[in-house]
């Protein structure tokens, strides 16, 4: 197997094992917020989304830091949104909420595109509509018309 066919096959899967982390995420903040908090980051996952805020110095989260799972009522933020607040030294409070199912759009769709575009091109078959062309000598696919492959680059599928 090719290094590129590896990788393809690698991001396929990488994308549908997130695809499913996320939706399980996702669920779980609908009744648990989880909560990370830094010195100058806090990150929390709750219903449904991500909300995170960095501080510069000579700000400071006033914490408790370290982390924290909370329960909580069921609840869904599906509208993102990224706020920054600055003092006059240009030194500020960066805000941004992040909903699932954004980061799961951003992620199932190229990974649908690469599951969609792999059962295409099945080997041996054409690339067009698939139809299985073992034992075709012409390289012209009986079902469509499609030139499945070039005998100089490639051979006849077996
Ligand atoms: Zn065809």
């Amino acid at each position: 197997m090719q290094l590129r066919q590896k990788l393809r096959r690698f991001a396929k899967w990488a994308g549908l094992v997130v695809c499913a982390l996320i939706v399980a995420v996702t669920v779980a903040t609908l009744w648990c917020a989880v909560e990370c908090d830094l010195p100058r980051l806090s990150v929390t996952l709750k219903a449904g989304g991500v909300y995170a805020f960095w501080v510069n110095p000579p700000y400071e989260n006033p914490g408790p830091h370290g982390w924290a799972v909370n329960r909580s009522t069921p609840a869904l933020e599906l509208i993102p949104d990224f706020s920054v607040m600055r003092d006059r030294n240009g030194q500020g409070v960066y805000h941004a909420t992040i909903p699932l199912c954004l980061l799961l759009v951003v992620v199932s769709v190229p990974t649908a595109l690469l599951w969609r575009s792999d059962r295409r091109s099945r080997p041996g078959c054409c690339t067009r509509c698939g139809y299985n062309l073992t034992g075709n000598v012409s390289g012209v696919c009986p079902e469509c018309g499609h030139k499945a492959w070039s005998a100089k680059h490639n051979r006849a599928p077996t």
